[in-house]
């Protein structure tokens, strides 16, 4: 398992993030595999057209340091996502526009507009075997990670492992919720994508991550550190520790953690400095998917898992819409992959029996109108 580098940064100013950019790279190794001429893809997070200050995406000025340390090693850097929605120039111009990534093109950085996407056998994926992949990334010579740290409604945290589910095509992104609608399937799904991308290395920008309705109308958050690793599952686990959450809570981490790749707790994992020297003891999380603790502590038999089945259910938080912040766009319904959402009065009406709780709606309401509800069951035991 490798080295998480993690370094205290307290804000966005020039001087600070260069030298702590610098800092953690250095310590993972630095950018020894770069080669003159060599094509880098940089796979931020922007999954929405956001200010920097909202935290929605991963901050310009941290990309723009990584940006010039790889042109100074003669690389051509390509910087890109593939949100959910349109992947077209259009869409793409506006996010790159409102993130402030445009500017980066000033340092020789280049803006991903090759939307062209691929299909894709991977046989020695667990579920994922074939996918449709945005083809840019397969261009690359490498590809490295650079997330945001979130809280998430579905997956609990938003950050290296869940970052790559922007190599799927936004149009498509839907469909994967349908075709892996358990969350544990859709979490071997994020780490087949993840093994099929390889990024060399994972960069987690936690400046100001986001907390309470993320990953992208939540609330911005000072955690005061940046992250770089090779190993982007021990990163995360050290991630979702600096937030308040454990493996448990993460349903990417539990997948790594049914693999090998990750160690039972954070103490196990190699940092450059003390994890709980950055935990952020208020940080606000959706934790929904405190039912996998059952399943622990039942033991993997049939009777752990038929309870974790039930207790998963019961305690699974769902979207619930706020009435007075909807303005009836119709975009949830326009996401849901499981037609579960109509419009009466102008308001989104979800049928809970349709509902596969993937909270795409949540994830794209453009107004923040469409939170994550604890379940009753929770809110009892909290
Ligand atoms: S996307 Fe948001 S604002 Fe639009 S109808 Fe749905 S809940 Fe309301
Ligand atoms: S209502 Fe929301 S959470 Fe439920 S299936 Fe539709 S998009 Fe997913």
């Amino acid at each position: 398992m490798s080295l998480v580098a993690i370094e205290s940064c307290r804000s966005y100013s020039f001087e600070e993030t260069q030298l702590v950019m610098k800092k953690v790279i250095e310590d993972i190794g630095g950018l020894d595999f770069v080669e003159p001429g060599m094509t880098v893809g940089v796979k931020l997070n922007l999954v929405a057209a956001a200010k920097p200050d909202k935290a929605t995406t991963t901050h310009p000025q941290l990309v723009a340091h990584l940006v010039t340390m790889l042109k100074e090693k003669g690389a051509r850097v390509i910087l890109g996502d593939s949100p959910g929605g349109l992947y077209n120039d259009a869409t793409m111009t506006h996010i790159y526009n409102q993130c402030g990534i445009t500017a980066l093109e000033e340092l020789g950085a280049e803006l991903n507009r090759d939307y062209s996407v691929e299909d894709v056998t991977f046989p020695e994926a667990t579920v994922l075997k074939s996918f449709q992949y945005t083809a840019w990334l397969s261009k690359c010579d490498v590809v490295i990670n650079f997330c945001k740290l979130k809280s998430h409604g579905m997956m609990g945290m938003s950050c290296a492992a869940k970052n790559m589910f922007g190599t799927i095509p936004g149009i498509t992104k839907p469909q994967y919720h349908y075709r892996f609608p358990d969350i544990n399937q859709f979490s071997d799904m994020l780490l087949d994508l993840d093994a099929y991308s390889k990024p060399i290395i994972s960069i987690v920008d936690a400046v100001v991550g986001m907390e309470g309705n993320g990953p992208t109308a939540g609330k911005p958050k000072a955690i005061g550190a940046i992250l770089a690793s090779k190993d982007m599952h021990a990163m995360d686990l050290v991630c979702a520790n600096i937030i308040g959450l454990d493996r448990e809570g993460v349903p990417t981490l539990q997948a790594a953690y049914r693999r090998g790749l990750i160690p039972d707790s954070v103490e196990s994992i190699e940092t450059t400095n003390p994890v709980e020297n950055f935990v952020v003891p208020d940080f606000d999380t959706l934790k929904t998917h405190s039912s996998l603790l059952f399943s622990d502590t039942f033991g993997g038999g049939s009777f752990g898992k038929a309870f974790e089945k039930i207790a998963g259910k019961l305690l699974r938080a769902q979207p619930k819409v706020n009435k007075v912040e909807c303005v009836g766009c119709k975009k949830c319904k326009e996401i849901c992959p499981a037609s579960a959402i109509t419009m009466v009065d102008k308001l989104p009406v979800i049928d809970r029996e349709k509902c596969i709780k993937c909270f795409c709606c949540q994830e794209f309401c453009p107004k923040g109108a469409m939170k994550v509800s604890k379940s009753w069951l929770m809110k009892l035991i909290k």
